[in-house]
């Protein structure tokens, strides 16, 4: 490989020193957990983003990712993190893959991640992402909104796009005692909330104000599962 000229850019430093600033930039905006900050600290986003868009990728905003959808801002994705309290071990549900970024977050953090995506070139994009960069996290292209039996239940369940209204009611069944479900709510104007199973009572809280791409409700039956195909 030839050697570059002082002058040159380094692509690669200029995405550290980017993130970097991501990382306080979350920090002073309130996002205090440090397991959440340490995340988003190791999970290279540009990575998740497409080339046209790459440059913006460690800004603090929704990005397109093809197909009508986004992936989050940071701040959405730090916490939404932050309120399911995911700790080592813990068992997690993302209903919505997208780029994967957010899956990424999560083994990051530790977590035994399963994630579902319904549109298949995105599943297949975040799996092929995943991948690279050697991510442990089991994905499904198929409707999350039956949530996945098999590996019920969780400790949380983190839900990528908007519910009209009530959340499904499969996620509720399938959140372990003391766990967290983290789902936006809402048509034109939404909240993310969390609702946290107590028995069979779910707390509910609101986190902040949001924008999320509709859930949809397939309805469909089964669906394809990988370990990073
Ligand atoms: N957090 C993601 C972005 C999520 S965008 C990231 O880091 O990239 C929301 C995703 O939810 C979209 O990809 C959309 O296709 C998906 N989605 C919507 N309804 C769904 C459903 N019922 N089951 C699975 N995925 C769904």
């Amino acid at each position: 490989m030839a050697a570059g000229r002082l002058t040159e850019r380094d692509p690669a430093a200029d995405y550290r020193r980017d993130r970097r600033r991501l990382v306080e930039r979350l920090r002073d905006g309130g996002v205090s957990d440090l397991a959440v900050l340490h995340a988003f600290d190791s999970v290279p986003r540009h990575a998740f983003i497409p080339d046209v868009m790459r440059a913006r990728a460690y800004e603090d905003v929704p990005l397109p990712i093809g197909r009508g959808q986004t992936i989050s801002s940071p701040t959405i994705h730090a916490l939404s993190l932050e309120y399911a309290e995911i700790r080592p071990g813990h068992r997690v549900l993302e209903v919505g893959t997208g780029a994967g970024f957010q899956t990424a977050l999560l083994a990051a953090l530790g977590a035994r991640v399963y994630s579902i995506e319904r549109i298949a070139s995105l599943y297949e994009a975040a799996a092929r992402t995943l991948d690279r960069l050697g991510v442990d996290a089991r994905l499904m292209h198929g409707d999350g909104t039956r949530g996945w039996p098999r590996h019920a239940p969780f400790r949380a369940i983190i839900v990528g796009a908007a519910a009209a209204a009530r959340p499904p009611e499969a996620l509720f069944r399938q959140l372990a005692d003391g766990g967290r479900l983290i789902v936006p709510v809402g048509t034109r104007r939404q909240e993310l909330r969390r609702y946290t199973r107590r028995g069979d009572d779910y707390e509910r809280e609101t986190i902040t104000g949001a924008r999320f791409v509709p859930l949809i409700e397939d309805g469909q039956r089964g669906g394809r599962a990988g370990r990073n195909p």
